[in-house]
């Protein structure tokens, strides 16, 4: 999929008022926020539309509210915005998002100045891509930017309503890099080109295996998920993570990627243990077979070299999916051999959001990669080859 669509950059701004759709989803204790990436990542397209003279709309989801919710406002939000700004973000609440004052507010801004405007989920009509909703969002705007590549897979009032009665729908610089590094990579990858898969489930990836196996050279599957494919092929597996229904699916992948030229790689040794727990009682297998009463909780080591050396003569690697239980620090070596391969090779290396993004950051290979999605589902999808309905509804070139 080649990128068409138009960005911030391509309307004028001055004067106008220019909604930006914000992924501000961030994590808060106590009333502090905690991890403030997604605050810093919404930046670069703010100070460009004040810069360009937009009177300055901010509104963003935060948590799962399904309707007003006080420990759901985005006052904390502001007021932090305000100092990595360096610029006062007036935070203008209200229940219904977008009310008469809202309004006033907005229409007495000066050019360059920023409104955060309160958490849309506080419409219940939001998920659901509610007209009335939608259309008090294109009230106050003339250009409206999404900047979320986190919810653009999900067809939401802030995400894909508003566009349709807005004229200018365009993206910010975050949607831009997403898909510049996700779609531009994956459509014109230099080769060998090599995804590795793992986590929990094959059920969670059906759709992505079998896309990938249409586009990769070699496709590593480890974590939780082998087990069903090395079930398929006649291993034991003892007591490991097994999806009895995919079975067949397993089987079939790997004789698409027999038809289609791909090395499917499966682990050949693993990490076990006696039950799920980092304490477990720990053997490292001989082969692929695990014996009874126990279950692969990570790769094993001649595993983690084969895996490593495919990875080091790679000129494209997407990643998602951690290679065994790497929250327990017994089991996590697998995960850290993929990162540093990835690290070392020289490659453009993508990690596809959610866990594999986590598990990068934690063993503080974050800032070795080419791209860390900031979204886990929205990449996922992405890389089903799916169409992405926050990107599909902004104006193309
Ligand atoms: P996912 O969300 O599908 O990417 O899965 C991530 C989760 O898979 C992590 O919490 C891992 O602990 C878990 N996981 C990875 N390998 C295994 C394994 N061999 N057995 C059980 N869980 C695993």
């Amino acid at each position: 999929m080649t990128f068409n669509k138009k960005s911030i950059e391509d309307v004028s701004l001055k004067g106008k008022r220019v909604l930006i759709r914000c992924d501000f989803n961030v994590p808060i204790v106590d009333g502090k926020i905690t991890d403030e990436n997604r605050l810093v990542g919404a930046l670069d397209t703010i100070k460009y539309a004040v810069k360009n003279g937009g009177k300055v709309i901010l509104c963003s989801h935060l948590g799962k509210a399904k309707g007003p919710d006080e420990t759901k406002s985005l006052r904390i939000v502001g007021e932090r915005l305000s100092q990595l700004l360096g610029m006062n973000v007036k935070f203008v609440p209200s229940d219904l998002v977008v009310d008469d004052n809202v309004r006033k507010e907005i229409s007495m801004m000066n050019d360059g100045e920023v409104i955060l405007i309160e958490n849309t989920r506080f419409r219940p009509e939001e998920g659901k891509c509610g007209e009335e909703f939608s259309k008090d969002l294109a009230s106050i705007c003339d250009v409206y930017v999404n900047d979320a590549f986190g919810t653009a897979h999900r067809a939401h009032c802030s995400t894909v309503g508003v566009t349709k009665f807005v004229d200018e729908s365009v993206c910010g610089y975050l949607i831009q890099k997403e898909l510049k590094f996700l779609g531009d990579t994956i459509s014109k990858p230099s080769r060998p080109f090599v995804a590795v898969l793992g986590g929990a489930k094959v059920s969670d990836k059906i759709n992505v295996i079998n896309n990938l196996l249409d586009k990769v050279d070699t496709l590593i599957i480890g974590g939780g998920m082998a087990y069903t494919f090395l079930k398929a092929q006649s291993y034991s597996i003892g007591t490991s993570l097994v999806e009895e229904d995919k079975l067949d699916y397993s089987r079939e992948m790997v004789e698409k990627a027999k038809q289609k030229g791909v090395n499917l790689l499966l682990p050949v040794d693993h990490v076990i243990g006696d039950k799920f727990d980092n304490n477990a009682v720990r053997k490292e297998t001989i082969d692929q077979n695990i014996e009874d009463g126990f279950m692969g909780l990570d790769i094993g080591s001649k595993t983690c070299k084969l895996f490593s050396d495919v990875l080091k003569k790679a000129k494209t690697i997407i990643w998602n999916g951690p290679m065994g239980v790497f929250e327990f620090s017994n089991f996590n070596k697998g995960t850290i051999e993929v990162a540093k391969a990835m690290a070392e090779a020289d490659a453009t290396t993508i990690i596809g959001g959610g866990d594999s993004a986590a598990a990068v950051n934690i063993l503080g290979f974050g800032d070795k990669m080419t791209h860390i999605s900031t979204g886990g589902g929205a990449s996922l999808e992405f890389l089903e080859g799916k169409v992405l309905p926050g990107i599909d509804a902004l104006n193309n070139k």
